[in-house]
Parts: structure tokens; sequence; C-alpha cells
């Protein structure tokens, strides 16, 4: 298994780890098999779309936000103030399997993967990664 630290620098925030994940998959010399993405936090996620166009990104912040509005009189908001987030991560979820062949990530063209901040902005963010042989 490997492990990527990232850092947020926003609130809410799209941070593109296509890159490493594909460095991880070529280290392991896997050709065929699965590659798991997992996010062990409660109020980060991931997603897979398209990075061409930046504008998705903060289209997919700001629809979320409309379906998830920030404290809306929720219970947890009285503990640490970060409901919202939490509901964030459990909707989008904290993981993706994505296969592998002739030793590459099938993503689409238009597909990136991203990890999902929602309670930034954060240090010692992690996505593990592993890659499962066929
Ligand atoms: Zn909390």
């Amino acid at each position: 298994m490997q492990t990527i630290t990232l850092s947020s620098s926003k609130k809410h925030e799209l941070i593109d780890i296509t890159s490493k994940v594909e460095e991880t998959v070529k280290n392991s010399k896997v050709r065929e098999g699965i590659c798991f993405v997992y996010v062990p936090h409660a109020t980060a996620a991931l997603t897979i779309n398209e990075n061409a166009d930046q504008n998705i990104q903060t289209d997919i912040i700001k629809a979320i936000n409309k379906i998830v509005p920030e404290h809306d009189d929720y219970s947890h908001d009285e503990v640490d103030n970060n409901a919202a987030a939490h509901i964030k991560s459990t909707i989008i979820g904290v993981s993706k399997a994505i296969p592998v062949s002739n030793g590459k990530l099938q993503l689409g063209t238009w597909q990136n993967i991203f990890f999902t901040e929602w309670d930034g902005p954060r240090n010692n963010r992690k996505v593990l990664i592993d890659i499962l042989k066929k």
C-alpha cells in the first residue's frame, strides 16, 4: 500500500491526484488488476471527473454546497461546527476502484481522480492506494 500526503488550501477544494495514482500503478509493476484508492477522513472524499475545464471543479463544489448547506441546524455543529463536511463526505464517498490494464489506469479521456476537501484548509490529508493484481 502507498500513502499520498497532501495539504488543502481552501475550505472546499478539489485536488487532482491522478498523476500520483498513476505513478503508484507504474511502480507496482502490476499489468492487470484493480487500483483501490481510499481516503481515511470523515470530512473529505474522492471523485472522478473532468479536469480539462476547471469550471467543472467550481460547479461541483457549488452544486454540493446547494445540496448540503452549511450550518443547517445540524446537531454536530454544536460539537465541532463541521456537520456539512461530514455529510458531503458520506454522499460523495471515500473510495474508488479503477481497473488497471496493460499497466495503466483505465480512466476515460476526460476523467481525473480528485481528492475532495470539505473542511479545509488542512495539512496531513492522506490518500491510501492499493494495487490488487488479477
Ligand atoms: Zn466533526
